[in-house]
């Protein structure tokens, strides 16, 4: 699937199967014998999927084949579901900390299958504001509708593409500019634009009241690199074979569905624009959690952003 402008996807399709591939990693992870959170729903959605024909690439039963294929590319793939493990982790503690502090506005930009607002401890009088394209947020519903799975506090869903409008179909939807928030981007930047994501962090910041809170997957400079790209196409390539020993015809590549452009920094950006920032690169969130990677060359440069609006 080409990336352009105006592109939309279902859940099944390019962009729209990352959030699947995310949850098949949280379904593992809530699996886990000592998991770092448990998702309940996220096998929902993988049994969901199914359904209609999407088969997941990697299950125990396929990763199992491709280990005996390949032990190099069993521990890189290992490393990514340590590394979802731990960002999972880290913006759930990030969205409970900001509750006990009294905000009850939140904004998951992005959200795909997070089911945050299904399962977290909320502070009551919160509203949860889930923004996605439309096909996405349906999905997502209907299937948690399926299993009588109720929100943990107000839900609002605003299905938007973030490339357009979203500032009035969010303030359409009930948000309170006025009010402080907690906004979260997780999963999110590579599948936009450099533009784009300028665009989005300045309309983040003219929404935000003073007290508001930001998480964000940041992206390092190195992630978008021509070398780095080359070492991924190679990884790619190798765990390709290794899934086709294992007689899987097909693993997906996300980094087709990336726009591979120099960035903004949002850690610089956002202390430019009076936000306090904090950050820890995914190696050190890692180690917090006792997540350790099995092959560190494979970590994505990644710095996860915790920024109040002061
Ligand atoms: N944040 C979620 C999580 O971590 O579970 C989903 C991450 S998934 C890798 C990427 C998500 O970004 C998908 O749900 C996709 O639909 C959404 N997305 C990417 N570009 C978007 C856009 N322009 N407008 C709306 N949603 C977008």
């Amino acid at each position: 699937m080409s990336r352009h402008d105006d592109d939309t996807w279902d859940i099944t399709e390019g962009v729209g199967a990352t959030a699947l591939t995310v949850a098949r990693a949280r379904a593992a992870e809530s699996d886990a014998h000592c998991p770092l959170y448990t998702d309940p729903y996220a096998h929902f959605f993988i049994e969901a999927a199914a359904e209609s024909g999407w088969q997941p690439a990697f299950t125990e039963e396929t990763l199992a084949h491709i280990g005996k294929a390949d032990d190099q590319v069993l521990a890189r793939m290992k490393t990514m579901a340590a590394y979802i493990a731990s960002r999972t982790k880290y913006l759930d503690e990030f969205f409970t900390t900001a509750g006990a502090n009294g905000l009850d506005q939140v904004v998951i930009l992005a959200a795909g299958l997070d089911t945050r607002a299904w399962r977290l401890p909320w502070i009551s009088g919160t509203t949860i504001y889930e923004l996605d394209q439309p096909k996405v947020l349906e999905f997502k519903e209907q299937v948690l509708r399926r299993h009588n799975a109720r929100p943990a506090t107000a839900y609002v869903s605003v299905p938007v593409d973030l490339r357009h409008d979203w500032p009035q179909a969010l303030q359409q939807s009930g948000f309170d500019a006025s009010r402080p928030t907690v906004w979260c981007a997780e999963g999110l930047l590579p599948y936009l634009s450099a533009r784009d994501q300028d665009l989005l962090f300045e309309r983040i910041d003219e929404l935000s009241a003073e007290g508001s809170r930001l998480a964000v997957e940041a992206f390092g400079r190195d992630f978008y690199s021509p070398e780095l790209m080359e070492r991924r196409r190679e990884r790619m390539a190798q765990a390709r074979q290794a899934a086709a020993d294992a007689g899987i015809d097909e693993i997906p590549d996300t980094a087709a569905l990336w726009y591979i452009e120099a960035r903004t920094d949002v850690a610089d950006w956002l202390t430019d624009r009076d936000w306090e920032v904090e950050t820890i690169d995914a190696p050190d969130l890692m180690e917090h959690y006792q997540r350790p990677p099995a092959d560190p060359d494979v970590v994505p440069d990644t710095t996860f952003v915790a920024a109040s609006k002061i």
